[in-house]
């Protein structure tokens, strides 16, 4: 990677590693050590600091990004309606299956076994029945009795559970607004400050995704289509009532993040494998990019190595068909973030060599289309497939093309040019797509540089085949042209 070649100079994997910043990231040789190591995307949680950190971050971030000659992505992952126990006296309270747990309204509680929320409605929305989970699932609750301005649970799993602990409503149907007051906050800042994606929490239907893009587009940013300059939206699935509308939210969202931590106490443990497959293929059959987040690689907190299991939970991932993984405390906290992240990359290398190995014995079925981007980009994998061609060269405005290329899942190497900066960074999360940064779009030029730098760099030799797509129709919504091009 450098400032000279608009190719990497590592061999990147195809899959999309995602890498949550924070303390532990921060240093800027960090942020390089970090994107040469794999990173395409960084996220940004604004669940911890404000927008003056996340502003920081961000600065850096570009400017690293510069440095390298990359086009890296960033993701501000917005907190959205995170219950938490307030205060408990003591600190600590352990539940006990004999003693009931009494929740109260306010925040501050007034006796040592009387509990409280953040979350204001708790008392109204729950109904008896309902299950309370706290402390990251591994504490049960039942309500067992419901007064005016008390309930009282039956601790169905006990532990200790301690102040500002989460709190997990699985089953209950919240009154409370998806986007909080600090998320519109902070996605209209998002949104000025140039960041490529917007992380919605706790989505529960298309309407929270219409509602933040509304904002954004009513706050002065443009939306051209489905494919403007405001960030994309990646719905954080983790909720029952998400799942149960996976199809619509995938239509409504740009992309979708399988959000493990959450999903992981508001389903029963045992079905998140199950879940996360669906999620993955309802992602892959509507062509939207998906990241599977959440101790993927936990133990490399502390540890140089991962466990057999999470290695094999990244692999599988990826061969469910993920587009990205995502490291959060790993990188954000974690004794060794760029070890994490080449853990990572070497895990995706090794799992794609098989993912290719089935493409190639079974090609995915091409479907009728009455799209003529989507049926010139089938008609580019298949030529690129078939003739060995080196490159899968695409001009796309929006990164729209891009997408479809990447949906199909071939190994040919695809490398999209745009003169859209934005475009160019949120292709950094479609599977094997790599953003070409200055490179010019029209197609004489494009083909030039590419060439010259791809010969210098040796991605690209004498002989070798490039697949062009390309769009001259008087309408430029479609790219209608395929042109196999021989080096020279
Ligand atoms: C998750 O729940 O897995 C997640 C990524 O969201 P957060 O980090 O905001 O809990």
């Amino acid at each position: 990677m450098s400032d000279h070649s608009i190719f990497p100079h590592n061999r990147p994997s195809h899959t999309k590693i995602v890498a949550t910043v924070g303390p532990a990231s921060d240093p800027e040789e960090m942020l390089e050590a970090l994107i040469r190591a794999g990173v395409d995307v960084f996220r940004l949680n604004m669940a911890h600091g404000g927008i003056a950190q996340a502003q920081a971050r961000l600065d850096r971030i570009r400017k690293v990004s510069r440095k390298l000659g990359t086009t890296v992505g960033v993701l501000v992952d917005l907190a959205g309606p995170k219950m938490r126990l307030c205060e408990i006296p003591e600190g600590v309270y352990q539940c006990r299956q004999e003693q009931p747990m009494t929740f109260v309204r306010g925040n501050a509680a007034t006796a040592s076994d009387t509990f409280t929320t953040t979350y204001e409605p708790l008392i109204d929305d729950v109904n008896v029945g309902d299950r309370i989970m706290l402390a990251d699932g591994t504490i049960a609750l039942e309500v067992a009795e419901k007064r005016q301005d008390a309930i009282v649970c039956r601790v169905m799993q006990g532990g200790p559970v301690r102040s500002r602990q989460g709190v997990n409503l699985p089953h209950t149907k919240l009154s409370i607004r998806t986007l909080q007051p600090a998320d519109i906050e902070n996605a209209k800042w998002a949104a000025t400050a140039g960041v490529d994606f917007l992380g919605l929490s706790f989505v529960r239907k298309p309407d929270d995704i219409f509602e933040l893009r509304e904002i954004l587009v009513e706050a002065g940013h443009t939306q051209t289509g489905q494919w403007g300059n405001i960030p994309h939206i990646i719905a954080k699935i983790e909720k029952p009532e998400a799942v149960a509308a996976i199809e619509d939210i995938v239509d409504a969202a740009d992309g979708i993040m399988v959000a493990r931590g959450d999903l992981g106490v508001e389903f029963d443990i045992a079905q998140i494998a199950v879940v996360q497959k669906k999620i993955i293929e309802t992602c892959r059959r509507k062509a939207k990019p998906v990241i599977v987040a959440t101790q993927m690689l936990e133990s490399m907190h502390h540890q140089t190595l991962p466990t057999r299991a999470e290695a094999t939970d990244v692999a599988n991932a990826i061969l469910d068909g993920t587009d990205a993984c995502m490291l959060s405390g790993e990188t954000a906290v974690g004794e060794y973030p760029v070890l994490t992240v080449e853990m990572m990359h070497r895990i995706a290398m090794e799992t794609e060599v098989l993912l290719k190995e089935r493409y190639e014995k079974e090609p995915p079925l091409r479907k009728k289309t009455l799209s003529v981007t989507s049926a010139v980009c089938d008609a580019a994998v298949s030529v690129a497939d078939e003739t060995d061609a080196k490159m899968i060269l695409v001009g796309t405005r929006s990164g729209r093309t891009a997408l479809m290329v990447s949906n199909r899942r071939s190994f040919t190497f695809c490398a999209a040019a745009s003169s859209n900066i934005n475009a160019l960074r949120r292709m950094n999360l479609y599977w094997g797509v790599f953003p070409l940064l200055d490179v010019p779009v029209d197609s004489a030029n494009c083909l030039a540089q590419v060439t010259a730098s791809g010969k210098e760099s040796g991605v690209i030799s004498h002989g070798d085949r490039i697949v062009h797509i390309l769009g001259i129709s008087a309408d430029s919504n479609h790219q209608n042209v395929l042109h196999v091009h021989l080096v020279e």
